[in-house]
């Protein structure tokens, strides 16, 4: 890396010494960045990076709940606000045993360019809590959740930062929060987004990310004369995301042979039918199950329980894409050189961060397609600003609308990623192509805005 770009990392790695995953995003980001330093003498001049790399606020709060017998659970709450450069702080709330200041903050980072290449007037956030909403009851859920509210709600606002869901937290734990937020605030506003449809969300949010994963590797296909039409897909985790890119992916004419949990994986040769879908949508968004029931339910289905000390099974298997839907890191060197040698094409990211530095060496060394998390997996987040705009006017849009809306944005992002590849970097590159792009309209809205 060029002198200016090297310092801003070494500052990162002084200031914030054991944030791992923030050091890996801020890295990836930087290696792009260093392809273009040299022709903005503005960024050095105002210490964008260092700005950037900077959160504008940081909240950690504790989150006292009683649990089912009585007895008191404390947990600790998050909330980053990463910039506000181009709009109200946005990024959605995991909750999950690992959560920690490293992963908020590396999950806010990415967001702020993310939400940059949507094209829609949205800053970068994210938060959550270490909860583990895993073996609770509802009543526990929404306890937490109340709780969590009551701190979080000074902080937020519809002008100012609106959650959304991400790990651990779907329709159910969005529902208790905005329940609290209005009870507390006095106000039925857009304060969060992923709502149910009965109380201001939008058509499509629970679908978006995962629609707008396999609308983009669609884009990314065609562009190469390549299709998803008869291929063989991997899917990896199998909550929100996994679940709406398999729908998507048969829906196209793929065929998607794997899903995961944290406790193991599925291969079903056969494919994953709309109906077995429906049955794993069942177990894992009301039963609260696991995946390895699915082996149990149909035949010639084989179960592999997840060993953390070995390469990941799920990308051990012959398929022409992979779609990593679970966590950050979940695929790693070895999981990378598997990917190769089973002959995956592409890869595109439903996870934020799934691959390691090392692994997207690899995979793009060998001439993978590496859709970007940045660019893949912000449908998501670009429907959760259609149902902000949708709030604001107190309206409603049809599915279709929403849809098209999704399709249109994802294909400008293509488009955009790739011409900042071209520009800048290699044809192809799309992670250079989406950091670049995305740090260059949060970079001239901070320059316009002075010093804050
Ligand atoms: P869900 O909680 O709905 O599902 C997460 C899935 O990943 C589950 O199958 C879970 O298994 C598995 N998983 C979680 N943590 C681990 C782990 N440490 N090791 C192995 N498996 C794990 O979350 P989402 O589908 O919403 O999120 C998945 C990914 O997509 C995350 O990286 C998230 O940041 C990203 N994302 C989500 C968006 C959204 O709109 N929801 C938007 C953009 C990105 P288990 O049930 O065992 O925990």
């Amino acid at each position: 890396m060029r002198d200016e770009t090297q310092r801003v990392y070494e500052h990162v790695l002084k200031t914030d010494p054991d944030q791992k995953e923030f050091q890996q995003a801020v890295y990836t980001f930087l290696q792009s960045i260093d392809k273009i330093i040299d022709e903005l003498p503005e960024v050095s001049y105002h210490k964008i990076l260092e700005r950037m790399t900077e959160p504008e606020r940081m909240i950690m709060f504790r989150v006292p709940w009683i649990d089912d017998s009585g007895r008191v659970q404390i947990n600790r709450g998050y909330r980053i606000e990463m910039s506000s450069a181009i709009g109200p702080y946005k990024g959605g709330l995991r909750f999950h045993p690992s959560v920690n200041l490293s992963i908020m903050k590396f999950l806010a980072f990415e967001q702020v360019f993310k939400n940059s290449l949507t094209g829609l007037p949205m800053g970068g956030g994210k938060g959550g809590s270490d909860f583990n909403p895993k073996g609770k009851s509802d009543a526990e859920v929404m306890r937490f959740c109340q709780s969590f509210m009551t701190e979080l709600c000074r902080h937020i606002g519809p002008d100012t930062d609106v959650p959304a869901g991400d790990i651990g937290v779907g329709g159910r734990e969005i529902g208790y929060l905005f329940g609290q937020y209005k009870r507390i605030r006095n106000e039925f506003t857009g304060v969060l987004t992923g709502k149910g449809m009965d109380f201001g969300g939008s058509n499509i949010r629970p679908e978006a990310t995962g629609y707008g994963l396999v609308y983009l590797s669609d884009a990314i296909l065609r562009g190469k004369g390549m299709e998803l039409n008869g291929k063989t897909c991997l899917v990896s985790g199998s909550g929100n995301v996994a679940q709406y890119t398999v729908e998507k992916l048969n829906a196209l004419g793929a065929k998607v042979v794997t899903l995961s949990d944290s406790s193991g994986m599925i291969y079903d040769e056969a494919g994953i039918t709309p109906e077995k879908l429906g049955y794993v949508m069942t177990l894992k968004n009301v039963k609260r199950g696991r995946i390895k029931e699915y082996a149990e339910k149909y035949n010639g289905v084989t179960y592999i329980p997840r060993n953390p000390d070995e390469p990941n099974p799920v990308w051990n298997i012959k398929a022409d894409y992979a779609f990593p839907c679970a966590t950050q890191n979940e695929i790693l060197k070895a999981d990378a050189e598997n990917l190769v040698r089973n002959g995956v094409k592409l890869v595109g990211e439903g996870a934020n961060m799934p691959c390691s530095v090392e692994a997207e060496n690899i995979l793009m060394g060998n001439g993978v397609l590496l859709a970007p998390a940045k660019a893949a997996n912000a449908g998501g987040v670009a429907v959760s600003g259609l149902e902000m705009a949708q709030n604001s006017a107190r309206m409603s849009w049809s599915r279709e609308r929403v849809d098209q809306e999704l399709q249109n944005i994802m294909n400008n992002i293509y488009r955009n990623i790739s011409e900042a590849a071209e520009t800048y970097s290699e044809k192809d590159n799309y992670v250079d192509g989406a950091n670049i792009a995305g740090f260059m309209k949060v970079s001239r809205a901070m320059i316009a805005q002075g010093y804050v």
